[in-house]
């Protein structure tokens, strides 16, 4: 506003345009000038993406394939509150964002990846998941996870403004402890957000408690190892009280022995930490099994007998490919389809995108 001459107080009113009034258009903000709408609508967008498809249904989780400006899609999954299934915590509407369009990490369990890295999102594509998803299902989301495509700290500029602007009272207003930042173990970038100043939560996904185990499964293992994760993993509980999070995929003949869990329970208890066991979801193309429930049982318990906050997680959206590790690029399919084993419940929107 001030690169164009106009008083300040009409940033306020942009924004409140923005966020609080959701404006769809810049021509929806009636309170400025004709021409002044007319300026902004020559250099700036309300929108930058359409919802291409929604699978799932009300009361489940729900998948929506967004197309970006670009033609390139991400998924965004909205996961509802169902205290009845998934006890009191889980009393939210729980949405897990991506940060970037595929991902360049390449663990070897996981779809995002699969399709290589595309680009990062800017913090714009990262708040819209929020607008579009709630504006479409009527709800508010109080729950944020950065579990969607992609790895957040190697977009780190712009998923920390994102959060900036998804945590002030002027933008979306969620809580920064209601957010939580996953990552497969960026060392650097962990210690660079201990020092960012809004308390998020921090969970790592760490899916082997060896060297050995992780360098096979986990490129970036190679890179950062589990020392100079746990360093900076000890970096932030110094700067932190909350309690970090370890996911752990349980993948059969490859995580999943009791050696594992006990150097898991060992690493775990030093950092005061609790682990999410996930027992692994199956990727078409990847050949990897989930263990038995018997073999999943007897590695938490190790865990629980040890001290350590555990819980085996019961996923959402496995059906319909949107629980974690499920996402991945659509770009091979046509505009606006993607494959689903359930279409009878997959709803089109409008003409695709
Ligand atoms: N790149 C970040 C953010 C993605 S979070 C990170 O790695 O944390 C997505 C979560 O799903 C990660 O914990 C990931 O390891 C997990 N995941 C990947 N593939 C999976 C699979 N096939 N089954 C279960 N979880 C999987």
């Amino acid at each position: 506003m001030a690169e164009l001459g106009e008083p300040g107080f009409r940033a306020k009113q942009v924004i409140d345009w923005t966020f609080a009034k959701r404006a769809v258009s810049i021509e929806a903000m009636s309170n400025l000038s004709k021409g002044l709408r007319q300026t902004l609508a020559e250099r700036y967008v309300t929108r930058t993406m359409t919802i291409s498809t929604v699978t799932g249904s009300k009361d489940t989780t729900r998948k929506f394939l967004l197309k970006l400006h670009d033609g390139r899609f991400v998924e965004t999954v909205l996961i509802p509150a169902n205290p009845a299934l998934y006890g009191e915590a889980s009393d939210r509407h729980t949405l897990c964002v991506s940060s970037q369009v595929g991902c360049a990490y390449d663990c070897k369990f996981c779809a995002s990846g699969l399709a290589g890295f595309a680009r990062n999102l800017t913090a714009a594509e990262i708040v819209e998941q929020i607008v579009q998803v709630e504006a479409y299902s009527g709800e508010r989301m109080d729950n944020l996870v950065f579990m969607g495509m992609g790895e957040p700290l190697a977009n780190y500029s712009h998923v920390t403004k994102a959060i900036e602007i998804l945590n002030s009272e002027w933008g979306i207003g969620i809580g920064a402890r209601h957010m939580t930042v996953s990552t497969s173990g960026l060392a650097p970038q962990i210690k660079r957000l201990a020092d960012f100043p809004l308390q998020i939560r921090l969970a790592i996904s760490l899916h082997g408690a060896s060297d050995e185990v992780r360098d096979k499964i986990m490129p970036v293992n190679k890179k950062h190892n589990l020392d100079e994760l746990f360093e900076a993993l000890a970096y932030w509980r110094s700067k932190r009280k909350q309690h970090i999070t370890f996911e752990y995929i349980l993948i059969q003949g490859v995580n999943d022995g009791l050696d594992q869990a006990h150097r898991l329970a060992k690493r775990a208890k030093g950092l005061d930490a609790k682990v999410n066991l996930i027992p692994y979801n199956t990727v078409e193309g990847l050949q990897w099994v989930r263990p038995t429930e018997e073999v999943q049982d007897a590695f938490r318990d190790v865990l629980l007998n040890a001290g350590v906050k555990a819980t085996l997680r019961r996923e959402k959206g496995h059906d319909i490919a949107a629980a974690c590790g499920q996402l991945r690029l659509r770009q091979e399919t046509e505009d606006g389809i993607i494959e689903s084993p359930i279409p009878e419940k997959r709803i089109t929107i409008g003409a695709g995108a």
